[in-house]
């Protein structure tokens, strides 16, 4: 089966997958950032490698983050230089290959002490430097007149004037999917809804596969492959425990959240980003798909879950934080989304280090039964994670090297010149592809809010592996994040369009709106 194939017929592909002669070179688990790095690395190397994903690609943290391709202003106030140059690296190499969904973005901090003036500048020209040829453009200093007409609503008070800088902003779960696309159509495979549930060993105690069940079918699968990869995340340790049970912790897990709201609060093309909060952190405020994004927060948390939930005092930090700095305040009302997504760190906490200061960089371990396993990492570095993963695998396996291969790969739906006020941008190459189909049913939109298009939701599940409501209205489109009442709004709509194209009955739809509703009311603040 060709890529399209694969992607537009589940039941067929899921059964070539299943032909006895299907023996992998590496399996994958996990089809977040750090799975799709792997497994396009592993992919691009040439070796036959397979992806399984137990929901929706990026449904985990991977649709939660910041939105920042970013060499990390925070990371370089702690020092730690090694993980800044890496993370510039990368931002320049994705903005290359994914010139649709990384934009270059131009931040100012305001500042408000001379010293402060000083700080930032020096610390920001040594981020460019660390940066090179791949830095997106030079910090520099702008006078407070300058900085309150690029940042309209900013406090004036005490502003002494800005640093402007720049970094990139994307958008995490389109790239998710485009890196999906990329793998099959350069050979590999990845499907989302296959759980893994318990490795497969040899003889000698080396680990030759995994067991895996269809969430939609329930049908159980055997896949066998020379490695197998543990990228799942914040639920690293759960497959671990299938290696060996009673396994110690290897990471700890830490919520942050974002809010969204309406433009009117942050008037300005230009993100906001505020260095040094009341817990000593960074929040940012980013214009993301003609609304602006606010966050995060550094929350150690207990458990690990698909779905985390925001707590009332994160909530209430954003909007005190961003209120101190805008003149127009936002309140709880004007909240359209809150999401929270959960950080794999990978470190355990020990002698009182807080979450906000364990490094973001990754670790690869390797357990005595082969069992490969990625913890930590940025979205950012996800490309570098790849490289690395595969790199050690060859080598714990006595492989030959093969070289790597992504760093000038085009990422699907590349394509240059994108205008950024364009509602599909984000389709990159496959925008004049969805405008052609459009033609026929110009008129259907289904939400002008939002600009989403009957057609839309049909591309979604013919081209992008969609199977529910929720992966269209939170990942293909993200309607659940903009505006979460009004994606409970046409849920209906979107569910009944889907079940045309899946030919799925009245009591799928039924299942699909309720369940959808259910999840999407804890996005929106009561
Ligand atoms: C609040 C927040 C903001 C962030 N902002 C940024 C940012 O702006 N820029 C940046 O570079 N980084 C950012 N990050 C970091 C970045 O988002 C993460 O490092 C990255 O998304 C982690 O990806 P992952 O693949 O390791 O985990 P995940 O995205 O969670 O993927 C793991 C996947 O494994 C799957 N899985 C689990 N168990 C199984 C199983 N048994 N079988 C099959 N599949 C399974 C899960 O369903 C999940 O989809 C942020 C993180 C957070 C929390």
């Amino acid at each position: 089966m060709n890529a399209s194939e694969k992607i537009s017929d589940r039941t067929r592909y899921l059964e070539s997958l299943k032909e006895v002669h299907n023996n992998w070179d590496i399996i994958v688990i996990g089809g977040g950032a750090s799975g799709l790095g792997i497994a396009l690395d592993a992919t691009a190397r040439g070796y036959k490698t397979l992806l399984l994903e137990q929901s929706d690609f990026a449904k985990g943290t991977s649709s939660r983050s910041t939105k920042l391709v970013h060499g990390g202003v925070r990371y370089l106030a702690q020092g730690d230089i090694k993980l800044v140059r890496e993370a510039s690296i990368e931002r320049g190499l994705l903005y290359q290959n994914a010139p649709h969904l990384v934009k270059n973005q131009t931040f100012i901090v305001p500042v408000y002490t001379l010293f402060d003036k000083l700080k930032y500048l020096i610390g920001l020209k040594l981020y460019d430097k660390i940066a090179g040829k791949l830095s997106l453009g030079p910090s520099l200093l702008i006078s407070k007149k300058e900085t309150l007409q690029k940042m309209p609503g900013l406090r004036s008070k005490g502003l002494q004037g800005g640093i402007v800088y720049h970094d990139g902003q994307f958008d995490d779960s389109r790239l998710a999917l485009n890196l999906a696309q990329t793998i099959l159509e350069n050979g590999g495979d990845a499907i989302n809804y296959i759980k893994v549930t318990g490795l497969l060993k040899d003889d000698t105690g080396k680990i030759n596969g995994v067991t895996a069940v269809d969430i939609e079918t329930h049908s159980t699968f055997n896949f066998k492959a020379k490695s197998v990869i543990n990228a799942t995340g914040v639920f690293v340790d759960d497959i671990l425990m299938m290696d060996k049970p009673g396994s110690a912790k290897t990471i700890c897990v830490s919520q942050g959240v974002h809010i969204v709201l309406n433009k009117e609060f942050y008037l300005s093309a230009n993100a906001l980003m505020i260095p040094n909060t009341s817990d000593g952190r960074v929040l940012f405020a980013v214009p993301w798909h003609n609304k602006v994004v606010i966050g995060t927060t550094d929350t150690p948390v207990e458990n690990a879950s698909l779905e985390p939930q925001a707590l009332e005092k994160e909530i209430d930090f954003i909007l005190e934080t961003a209120g101190s700095y805008l003149d127009k305040k936002p309140q709880r009302a004007d909240v359209l989304s809150v999401f929270a997504g959960l950080r794999p760190l990978a470190a355990p906490l020990d002698g009182g280090q807080k979450t906000k200061e364990i490094s973001r960089s990754h670790k690869i371990i390797v357990s005595s039964s082969q069992l490969f396993t990625i913890l930590g990492g940025k979205w950012t570095t996800y490309r570098k994670m790849g490289e690395d993963m595969v790199n050690r695998i060859e080598k714990e396996l006595k492989w030959h090297h093969q070289i790597p291969a992504t760093a000038g790969l085009h990422i699907h739906g590349y394509a240059n010149n994108i205008n950024w006020q364009d509602p599909f941008y984000f389709y990159g190459s496959d925008a004049e592809l969805i405008r052609t189909e459009m033609n026929a049913d110009a008129n259907e939109w289904i939400s002008d809010e939002l600009n989403i298009h009957k057609t839309q939701i049909i591309w979604a599940v013919k081209n992008e592996m969609a199977r529910t409501v929720e992966d269209v209205l939170s990942r293909r489109t993200r309607a659940l994040l903009l505006n979460a009442k009004e994606s409970i709004r046409i849920a209906p709509q979107v569910a009944t369009i889907m079940a045309k194209v899946l030919n799925r009955d009245e009591a799928w739809i039924k299942k699909e709106v309720e369940t959808y509703n259910k999840m999407a009311d804890k996005y929106l603040l009561k």
